[in-house]
């Protein structure tokens, strides 16, 4: 039996497809790239954006044509659009499976059913924002640590998650109501999987949670916090960088992991932290319990505390009831905080959240675009000046392999191909080397500078 795998959404949404991908090949299925040679079709869906659940629809229409050609083509819908619709996707003709995030450690033994007996299946979580059963809970700790998560696509590096849902119900997100409530791993079984990533070459480890700095693990009388859960990691053998996202900007525990950052050498002094807004008025809005002034000041300690930390970000423009003066607060921030980059998204409701239940989605389209392409301007300046800064030094990158775009003369006099890799600044460094590279750490020297990307020979 082969499948075929689409994935869309997040970084968890990319580890949730690798976790399920080996289990399938676990249970003797085999990947291909070729739904015409496939028997079954999954995909993995976001619901993050409006623009996300369309591809994904429009991705089932397209399968829709495939299945009256092909009737015993198995197709499953997993992840958050699967959970946030349920029975209503199930609905949709082409589709066989609707499999919710806390459901995935059941997707082969819900194939195998869906082959043999030809039935439609839902496995979806009925009330999200109750703690989740014992039970289930078991399954997806014994499927996140069972599965080999070492992310085959980037050698030498691997993504685990720490935590799962989130408690922070900002009101334009749909994720506390599709991953449900907060629950951090137990750090033994975290340690143990990292330990066991090291053993098979993994270098990097990159520790997920929606909100990672929340993470907090309670056992007997000591509690364990993410500044905890990193000089754990660190200690690792054979791990030599550690980096986390994303962080919810409060001051729980920030003091304490960016200390960890100062003091380990292993840990990546890189910081992602999103703001969404400049404007007090919009962060209420938003329910981010923060003002724009005291995001400031946790940018100032983290920069008092680790000097040479990047910072990056996350905005949304043209949320409901974004003036210009909003807008503008928010083009100030952009410029105090100094980002090395920033992803701005614009405003869509999503059904399901507060924002889209109280509040009318009243910015213009046209406008929303302009916000959008001014600040990505703005950003670009900033990170133009930062990457000029690398001019003429020496960078260390973990090589990821080839690049897939061609960025550099493609291949240099001794037939070396471009390579991509990037630095514990999560700076994309560009550079002609051997593929042998690929999963090894090397030095780079900047001799080219763009807003996003360096350029340099290999040292
Ligand atoms: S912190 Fe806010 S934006 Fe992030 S996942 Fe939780 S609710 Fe969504």
């Amino acid at each position: 039996m082969k499948f075929v795998f689409k994935s869309f959404g997040c970084q968890m949404n990319k580890l949730d497809t690798a976790l399920v991908t080996s289990a399938l090949t676990e249970a003797g299925f085999d990947l291909t790239e070729n739904v015409k040679e496939a028997n079954v079709v999954l995909i993995n869906t976001c619901s993050v954006r409006r623009h996300a659940e369309q591809r994904v629809l429009s991705h089932l229409g397209h399968l829709k044509h495939i299945k009256r050609a092909r009737p015993d083509l198995v197709v499953a819908v997993i992840g958050c659009m699967a959970q946030r619709l349920g029975d209503k996707l199930l609905e949709h003709e082409a589709v066989n499976i609707v499999c919710g995030p806390a459901q995935i450690p059941q997707i082969p033994g819900l194939l195998t059913g869906a082959i043999e007996q030809k039935k439609k299946k839902l496995a979806i979580t009925g009330k999200i924002r109750r703690p989740t059963p014992n039970a289930q809970a078991d399954a997806l700790e014994r499927f996140e640590s069972a599965a080999d998560s070492s992310d085959k696509q980037i050698p030498g590096q691997a993504f685990v998650r720490v935590m799962r849902g989130c408690d922070k119900f900002c009101t334009y997100c749909i994720v506390p109501y599709v991953r449900g409530p907060e629950v951090s791993r137990p750090p033994e079984a975290i340690i143990s999987q990292i330990k066991n990533l090291a053993n098979e070459g993994i270098k990097q480890v990159t520790l997920l949670g929606q909100a990672v700095n929340s993470y907090e693990y309670k056992t007997g009388e000591k509690t364990y916090s993410l500044a905890d859960l990193l000089a754990m990691v660190s200690n690792v053998e054979g791990i030599e960088w550690v980096k986390f996202v994303t962080n919810y900007p409060a001051e729980k525990f920030l003091d304490d992991i960016l200390q960890v950052m100062a003091d380990s050498p292993k840990v990546c002094p890189y910081l992602h932290i999103p703001v969404q807004s400049g404007s007090d008025k919009i962060l209420r809005a938003m329910n981010r319990r923060y003002t724009a002034s005291e995001y400031l000041g946790l940018l100032d300690r983290a920069r008092d505390i680790v000097p040479d930390i990047a910072i990056a970000g996350d905005f949304i423009v043209g949320f409901p009831g974004e003036t210009k003066e909003d807008f503008q607060a928010t083009v100030e921030l952009l410029h105090k905080a100094k980002y090395r980059n920033c992803f701005i998204f614009k405003y869509s409701p999503r059904p399901g959240t507060t924002a889209d239940k109280r509040l009318e989605d009243n910015i213009p389209a046209d406008v929303k675009q302009r916000r959008n392409v001014e600040l990505l301007a703005e950003q670009e300046k900033i990170s133009d000046e930062l990457s000029r800064s690398f001019l003429d030094k020496e960078v260390t990158v973990l090589v990821e392999g080839p690049s897939k775009k061609p960025h550099l003369d493609s291949a240099d006099n001794a037939g070396n191909p471009q390579l991509i890799g990037r630095t514990a600044t999560d700076y994309i460094v560009v550079f002609n080397g051997p593929t042998l590279l690929a999963g090894d750490f090397a030095k780079v020297k900047i001799t080219k500078t763009s807003p996003l990307t360096l350029f340099g020979q290999l040292i």
